[in-house]
C-alpha cells in the first residue's frame, strides 16, 4: 500500500490480552504497537468509530481462496483476497508430488523476492509428501521419507518452510521430526493411523501441531467387547505439548467435537484453520474451478467445497479466516476473547510470530469488526490493506 501508515487508531473497542475490551487508543510506530492509552494524538489517525479492534487472523492451513492458489494466480493476488477476509498472516499449504512442490516454492519465492513483497505470507506449509494416507489427495503426492528429498525440499523452500506435515508411523519420521524441529520448522501430525506410542515418540522428538484433528483420523475399533477403546485422537486431546488445529465450519468437525476438544485442550491448545480450497470466500453457487478440480458446489460457507462429478464429496472447506472467527462466536458460542485466541493468539504463538494480541511491542496486525462481526478494516504492520482507512 502506498499511503502513509497510521500512527494512531482511535475510538475503538480494543480487545486486550486479559480478554476484556477497553475504550483505548493505539499508537503505532514502525509497524509496532508502542502505546495503549485513552485519547492519544498523532499525525495520522484512523477513527475506529466504536468498532472492535482485534488482533488480525492467522491461518496456519490454507490451499486457496476464490480462484487463487499456489497453482493458479500469484501470491500477491491471494494475499489481497486474504486481506479482505481479515488474515494478517497465512501459510500457503502445498499438496502434490514432491517435484511440483519444489517448482511451486521456487516460482513464488522468485515472484515475491523471497516473500518480501507479501508480508502477510508467513511461509510455506508442506502437507504432502510424508503422509501414510492421502485423504483427498492422490498416491503420487506421497513419498517415503528420505534425507535427500528432505534436503531438496528445504533448499527449494529457501528457509521459508515453516510447517511440515508428517505421519509418525513412516520409517524415518522420528529422526526427521527431530531434525526439522531443531531448525525451527513446526512439525504437524497428519493423515495417519499411528499408534499412541508412535505418536508419543513423534511428540517427544519435537512435533507440536496436529493437522485437522478428527478429519483423516480413524475411529478406534472395539477389540475387547464391552471395553471402550482409546485411540489416537484421545491421546492428542490430553497431550498438552501439541496444539490441535480444527477446520471450523461445523461440517468437517461436529460442534459437539469442537466443544470436546476445547474442554480437553483448554482455550490455548486449539487453533482454528480454514483448510480452504479454491472457491473459499465465494458466495453459494456452482463454480468451475481451475487446475482440474472441475465443477464444484458451495451451498453455504459452512458446508464445504463439494465436487459435483464425485457425488458432492467434500474437497476442502469454503471458509475464510473471518468465517472461522465468526463461527467461533456465532456457531460455537465462544466469547470474543476465546475466539481471538483460536484464530490469532494460539497460531501466532505456535509459529513464534510477534503478533496475535494487541499488546505493547507487538506488530500492529489488526482487524476492525462491527458489532455483528462484519469486517471493516485489515491492517498489516500499521498499514491499511483492506477497508476504509483514508
Ligand atoms: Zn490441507
Amino acid at each position: 500500500m502506498k499511503q502513509d501508515p497510521f500512527d494512531i487508531i482511535a475510538n475503538g473497542r480494543v480487545l486486550l490480552p486479559d480478554g476484556e475490551t477497553a475504550a483505548v487508543d493505539l499508537r503505532i510506530q514502525q509497524g509496532l504497537i508502542v502505546e495503549i492509552a485513552p485519547r492519544l494524538k498523532g499525525k495520522k489517525t484512523l477513527d475506529a468509530a466504536g468498532d472492535y479492534v482485534l488482533p488480525g487472523f492467522v491461518d496456519l492451513h490454507c490451499h486457496g481462496m476464490g480462484f487463487c492458489s499456489l497453482e493458479k494466480g500469484s501470491l500477491a493476488e491471494w494475499a489481497a483476497l486474504e486481506a479482505q477476509q481479515g488474515a494478517t498472516r497465512f501459510f500457503p499449504t502445498l499438496f502434490g508430488p514432491p517435484e511440483n512442490l519444489i517448482e511451486l516454492m521456487q516460482q513464488h519465492l522468485r515472484e515475491t523476492d523471497q516473500l518480501k513483497a507479501t508480508p502477510q505470507v508467513g511461509g510455506f506449509r508442506l502437507e504432502s509428501p510424508y503422509l501414510a494416507q492421502t485423504g483427498a489427495g492422490r498416491g503420487e503426492d506421497l513419498a517415503p521419507i528420505l534425507p535427500e528429498l528432505t534436503d531438496r525440499l528445504l533448499i527449494a523452500g529457501g528457509g521459508h518452510i515453516r510447517i511440515w506435515d508428517l505421519s509418525p508411523e513412516l520409517p524415518g519420521a522420528v529422526e526427521t521430526i527431530a531434525r526439522l524441529s531443531g531448525q525451527g520448522v513446526v512439525c504437524s501430525l497428519a493423515h495417519t493411523r499411528a499408534t499412541i506410542e508412535q505418536a508419543r515418540a513423534a511428540v517427544d522428538a519435537g512435533l507440536r501441531l496436529v493437522t485437522h484433528l478428527f478429519d483423516t483420523f480413524a475411529v478406534p475399533e472395539m477389540i475387547d467387547p464391552g471395553v471402550y477403546p482409546a485411540g489416537l485422537v484421545d491421546y492428542l486431546l490430553v497431550e498438552d505439548r501439541v496444539t490441535c488445529e480444527i477446520i471450523a465450519d461445523g461440517t468437517h468437525v461436529h460442534p459437539l467435537l469442537v466443544e470436546k476438544a476445547l474442554r480437553c485442550k483448554g482455550p490455548k491448545g486449539v487453533a482454528f484453520v480454514t483448510d480452504s480450497n479454491y472457491g473459499a470466500g465465494l458466495p453459494p453457487g456452482d463454480y468451475r474451478l481451475p487446475a482440474g478440480w472441475g465443477e464444484a458446489r458451495i451451498r453455504d460457507r459452512n458446508n464445504g467445497v463439494r465436487l459435483i462429478a464425485r457425488g458432492l464429496v467434500l474437497a476442502g472447506s469454503a471458509l475464510t479466516p473471518l468465517n472461522c472467527f465468526q463461527n467461533a462466536v456465532q456457531l460455537f458460542g465462544k466469547s470474543l476473547a476465546v475466539a481471538s485466541r483460536l484464530c490469532s493468539a494460539n497460531p501466532a504463538r505456535l509459529l513464534g510470530l510477534n503478533a496475535g494480541e494487541v499488546a505493547l511491542g507487538r506488530n500492529a496486525d489488526l482487524v476492525m469488526l462491527d458489532a455483528d462481526l462484519n469486517l471493516k478494516t485489515t491492517i498489516v504492520a500499521g498499514r491499511g490493506v483492506f477497508g476504509v482507512y483514508e
